[in-house]
């Protein structure tokens, strides 16, 4: 009942969500209830988007409620979700 992208995105906002369960401190700013994941090393500069140890917290368009900065945004470099990769098994968590 599922589409590649259908899998492939659906895992993704599982490891995501598990990753902000374990931690929402965004890492830019400090501040809880980060929603997004921003990379530590951006992707473009060879950081694994992949890589949950280069996921960090951060806080996206819903900005943050404490300080209401849109920290992933500002940030510049590597917004967005992180891109699909090819057809790499790349998230192979529970
Ligand atoms: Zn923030
Ligand atoms: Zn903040």
């Amino acid at each position: 009942m599922a589409g590649r992208e259908d899998l492939t995105s659906y895992s993704y906002r599982k490891a995501r969500a598990r990753f902000l369960a374990e931690s929402d401190i965004c890492h830019l700013c400090g501040h809880a209830q980060a929603d997004v994941i921003d990379h530590v090393q951006p992707v473009s500069k060879g950081g694994r988007a992949d890589d949950p140890d280069n996921w960090a917290p951060a806080h996206g368009i819903n900005r943050c409620p404490t300080c209401g900065r849109n920290c992933n945004g500002e940030k510049g470099s590597s917004t967005g979700a992180p891109r699909l990769l090819t057809s790499r098994d790349w998230y192979a968590g529970p």
